[in-house]
């Protein structure tokens, strides 16, 4: 049953505070957490919405620890489930998951301790929610926490049908209180979660989106493949990272090309094996500085905290998806990167992928709609950072750490030149009843003779020839740039290009258009690497590696990823403070009591040797 009390405020929180120092070993609650904690513990239900890192889990695991009863952890991250468990118990709280991926046995087992109230949280994937129930009747049940909670919005990116059914939750518990979490809300994904969660009396708390220490850029994609390895090789050499492509095919081709050229690097996707996509997953979340070149397939609850770079090969689908990709990099503060490389095939594919694709007109449109968003947010001369919470319904002011805010493109007047490419549409449309594709318009225009040209007689047109003063590369900068516009538009399945409404009023010249320069190749100054590390000097760094080795000897004789054993932002602390005995290193923020307990005397040693 529900534990909320009575208690008085302070002494609620105050056995709150010191969950926080005797099992995380933190000193004080961030941002909204001790607002969210008491509001739980006092029996309310909450919305949360939080960025990714910005400390979500405490809001259910110290009500979980501090109240009596079980905490249920509604995940639909069944891979992660053990690594959640684990990273638990290292702090010494009493937890274990219920999912398909267990024999009976080990099933009854957790069965059993949670009956007898003997667990802190149990983490349960929502399709086994219906199964459980019976089970959870019986059960001191103290709280539910729906992580991921976006998932259970159809109109976001992630939807799982088996979110709705958590509606049985308050059905059937009304008195249990209930916390939603989730890193991605835009106004509509979070109505639907209200409404489809019945979360209606929920106190909602909302963050800041803002992740400050990642550093956005989007750059126009000239060779890919190069780019991203220039970002590897010059500023993030050695380091861990997440590279996203859009098809199963990109993936391991460019897993490959990258192994090719010296980068420990992993392909991911939906259609490998699954031992060696959980092989692959664990690979990465136990080792230093390994690349996962993935589909998005990959990333959802991924906790690993030193996630140097998130690079995207192709255009993601939306803003939301975008932000919760790229918000893998750096969970602990430290400086990261977000890199996109975008180009006209881009949008050419994603237009067709929508159009081709499955769903009613509604859907598409809705679909549409993101996309519209996400190339506004490519082409935007404003900073980009600012864009992306204006996104979520957030003021920035202009960040400082992001392309255009870094180096400011400017942008020309292309009216002009829309209207040679718009009239080059229009005449073979008019003339000639023949729709083409970007790549021959931009023949016309440059006045290329090219078979085709020949073929088809374009050399007739009286465009032809008429863009000399653009590069090929800069035409291909307008076409993409008026797709963004709405004033041009691609169907079909060789990407035709086609007027739009719009299209008329700069062919007539009642607007103009303003166009982003294309940068030269986007070659930038080489950064310091960014590990936790950067800041030491000489002997807290080698004490820092020695720490370092210690951890993965540790973590690898338990079967753990390293940074459940201790994170690096507690590791470059404790060789920065050289602590003394154990009085000192308890003091360390990341050092809890039973961690102290299980660690301290190995971590002194260590210490003592440097
Ligand atoms: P989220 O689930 O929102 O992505 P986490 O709960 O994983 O974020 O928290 C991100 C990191 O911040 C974790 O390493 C966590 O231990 C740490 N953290 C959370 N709350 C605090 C706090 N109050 N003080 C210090 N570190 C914190
Ligand atoms: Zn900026």
């Amino acid at each position: 049953m529900p534990q909320p009390s009575s208690a008085p405020p302070d002494a609620l929180m105050s056995r709150a505070h010191d969950a926080l120092q005797r099992v995380f070993g933190y000193d004080a609650f961030r941002g909204d957490q001790a607002a969210i904690i008491e509001h739980v513990l006092r029996g309310g239900d909450a919305l949360v919405l939080m960025p990714t890192g910005g400390g979500k889990s405490l809001c259910y695991q110290i009500p979980a620890i501090v109240s009596q009863g079980t905490c249920v952890v509604i995940s639909p991250l069944i891979a992660l489930m053990q690594d959640q468990v684990d990273a638990l118990e290292q702090l010494g709280v009493r937890a274990a998951f219920l999912n398909s991926s267990q024999s009976l046995d080990q099933r009854r087992s957790v069965e059993a301790a949670l009956l007898a109230g003997e667990l802190d949280l149990v983490y349960l994937a929502p399709e086994r929610l219906q199964g459980a129930a019976g089970l959870l009747d019986r059960a001191p049940i103290s709280l539910f926490a729906i992580d991921e909670a976006h998932c259970v919005a159809q109109w976001g990116h992630d939807f799982r049908p088996d979110y709705l059914g958590l509606t049985l939750l308050h059905e059937r518990w009304p008195s249990v209180p209930r916390i939603a979490l989730t890193a991605t809300a835009t106004e509509e994904t979070r109505r639907e979660i209200v409404a489809n969660l019945h979360l209606e009396d929920a106190a909602v708390y909302v963050s800041s989106f803002d992740r400050p220490n990642i550093q956005y850029r989007i750059a126009p994609k000239q060779d890919a493949r190069g780019q991203l390895l220039a970002l590897i090789r010059d500023e993030h050499p050695g380091e861990a990272g997440i590279v996203y492509c859009l098809s199963r095919r990109s993936v391991e081709q460019t897993a490959q090309w990258l192994c090719d050229r010296g980068v420990d690097a992993l392909p991911y996707h939906a259609g490998l094996d699954a031992a060696i996509r959980a092989e692959h997953q664990a690979r990465f979340l136990r080792e230093d500085g390994l690349v996962m070149v993935a589909t998005i397939a990959f990333g959802m609850g991924i906790d690993k905290p030193d996630v140097r770079f998130v690079a995207h090969l192709d255009l993601p689908k939306s803003i939301e998806g975008y932000y919760q990709e790229t918000g893998r990099a750096g969970r602990d503060g430290l400086p990261s990167t977000a890199w996109l490389a975008y180009g006209l095939n881009d949008v050419v594919q994603q237009r067709r992928m929508i159009e081709d694709g499955e769903g009613d007109r509604q859907r598409k449109r809705a679909q549409t709609l993101h996309l519209d968003a996400m190339l506004a947010l490519c082409e935007t001369v404003d900073c980009r950072r600012r864009q992306l919470l204006a996104y979520f319904g957030q003021h920035s002011e202009p960040c400082g750490n992001c392309d255009t805010c870094l180096s400011p493109p400017t942008s020309w007047d292309g009216t002009v030149a829309a209207q040679k490419l718009l009239s080059t549409v229009v005449r073979l449309r008019t003339e000639r009843n023949q729709s083409f594709g970007a790549g021959q318009i931009i023949d016309i225009l440059l006045g290329r003779e090219t078979e085709r040209v020949r073929q088809w007689h374009h050399d007739q047109l009286s465009t032809y020839g008429i863009g000399h003063d653009l590069t090929e590369q800069q035409w291909r900068g307008v076409v993409r740039q008026l797709l963004a516009q709405r004033k041009l538009h691609v169907r079909g399945e060789y990407g035709v290009l086609d007027l739009t409404e719009d299209s008329n009023a700069v062919l007539r010249g009642e607007v103009s258009v303003p166009l982003r320069t294309e940068p030269e190749r986007v070659g930038r100054s080489r950064r310091k690497t960014t590990s936790a590390a950067a800041e030491l000097d000489a002997p807290q760094q080698d004490l820092f590696e020695k720490l370092r080795a210690w951890r993965k000897q540790t973590a690898s004789e338990q079967g753990v990823p390293a940074y459940v054993v201790f994170p690096d932002a507690t590791l470059a602390a404790i060789a920065t403070a050289r602590p003394a005995d154990l009085e000192e290193l308890s003091g360390i923020s990341g050092v809890g009591q039973a961690k102290l307990s299980r660690y301290g005397d190995a971590v002194l040693a260590v210490v003592a040797e440097g």
